[in-house]
């Protein structure tokens, strides 16, 4: 049997995944679960894979979880620390699903138990791919992608030689806004920018999507995973989600990996790699898809991609502030205190001011100094919306 622990369980992803391994409860053996504020899944999907340890990532929540699991005889645990102990528990296949930067610490934990780490939290290598990367090599563990762009980048890459790749091109449908004129954008609201015209995945990540942040993330990813010149990636959009990415070689051939928008492709390659295996999605009929649609990418609706070609150039912990400041203005967001647009400007301000103290921005990259970054980069941006609303 495969131990194999879900950080994340109960979220989008976490509960694919849990969706592909209930199918098959005689080959895997639960280590953990975790997840956040959502007790009453958490505890359902502990009793359902019959996982030895269930942890929230709130101390305030484990009353509510001890009573939930009562009888069960799965172990309950809460807090940032028991999520990164249940993270190092011996396992030999981690699913790292928790969203934003606190999925770094818990996924930097199992690499080094020596997991294949499945890797669907993207933030970890935005904020501290080389760090990531490294604890990988040093501990001989393996990094899967299971974000669906990295993913068909990284099957398409199957027997290549990376000295052959000319370009990486990740697709963007173009999330909720697509179509919208610009000037309709400052108004966007909350539930508008909450829906996604394909995926139907996390709230944080369908709004990013909308902004295109999910994607300027996503060619961060490309350039730490991949180890390319960022001038090699290309974002084009591609409104029906069926190419995920495509890799063009030096012979002018492009390499697509085509399937329909289901998480469970992605998350069953990483955990079955390097084997296939039948996966319960649906079969794409191309015949009625008829065509497929591209368009290049308008810089003046995405901001945050010339913000993340920004933070590649930079270097050093540029990522980590790119990210921190991402999310402070995503919650002020999500809590109705700034408009869509302001987003984007507000973690511009932000890297404009790292950008004047290289002493932060080239410190090393550990776990305190990553952390301290991504805490430093919230606080900075919370001064920011501050002055902008006075
Ligand atoms: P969700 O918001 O659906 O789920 C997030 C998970 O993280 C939940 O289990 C949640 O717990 C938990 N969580 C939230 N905050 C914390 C915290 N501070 N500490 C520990 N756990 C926490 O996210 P998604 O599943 O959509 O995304 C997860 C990751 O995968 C993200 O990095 C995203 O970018 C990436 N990804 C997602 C895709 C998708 O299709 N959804 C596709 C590709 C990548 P609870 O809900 O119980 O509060």
């Amino acid at each position: 049997m495969r131990r194999v622990s879900i950080l994340g369980a109960t979220g989008s992803v976490g509960q694919n995944t849990i969706d592909l391994i209930a199918r098959a409860p005689d080959e895997y053996d639960v280590v953990a679960l975790t997840g956040g504020l959502n007790i009453a899944q958490l505890a359902t999907d502990a009793r359902a894979v019959n996982a030895d340890l269930a942890v929230t990532a709130y101390e305030s929540q484990l009353d509510d979880l001890r009573a939930a699991l009562a009888g069960s005889g799965v172990e309950v645990a809460a807090g940032q620390v028991a999520l990164t102990e249940a993270a190092a528990r011996p396992a030999d296949w981690v699913m790292s699903a928790i969203v934003g930067a606190a999925g770094l610490a818990p996924g930097i934990a199992a690499l080094k138990q020596g997991a294949t780490l499945a890797l669907a939290n993207k933030e970890s290598l935005v904020c501290a791919g080389t760090l990531v990367l490294d604890t990988a090599r040093r501990h001989n563990a393996r990094l899967l992608p299971v974000d669906s762009e990295h993913s068909a980048v990284f099957q398409a890459l199957v027997g290549e030689d990376m000295a052959a790749v000319e370009r990486i091109i990740i697709t963007a449908s173009g999330g909720a806004f697509r179509d919208w004129p610009l000037e309709a954008l400052k108004s966007a609201t909350l539930a508008e920018a909450s829906s996604h015209p394909n995926w139907n995945m996390g709230q944080r990540i369908t709004i990013d999507s909308a902004s295109m942040f999910n994607k300027a993330l996503e060619l961060i990813e490309t350039k730490e995973y991949f180890d390319v010149d960022p001038a090699k990636i290309e974002v084009i959009i591609h409104p029906e989600s069926m190419i995920h990415a495509m890799v063009g070689f030096n012979d002018g051939a492009i390499m697509a990996h085509v399937g329909p928008p289901d998480m469970r492709h992605a998350i069953g390659y990483a955990l079955h790699w390097p084997e296939r295996r039948d996966l319960p999605v649906a079969r794409l009929d191309l015949a009625q898809i008829g065509q497929l649609n591209f368009a290049a990418p308008d810089d003046a609706r995405y901001p945050a991609l010339r913000l993340a070609r920004a933070v590649m150039a930079r270097g050093g912990l540029a990522g980590a502030v790119f990210n921190g400041a991402k999310e402070r203005a995503l919650d002020a967001f999500i809590a109705g205190r700034i408009g869509f647009l302001d987003m984007a400007e507000v973690v511009e301000e932000v890297l404009t001011r790292f950008n004047a103290q290289p002493d932060l921005i080239d410190a090393a990259m550990t776990l305190d100094n990553v952390t301290q970054t991504d805490h430093l980069a919230r606080k900075w941006a919370d001064a920011v919306m501050a002055q902008r609303a006075g």
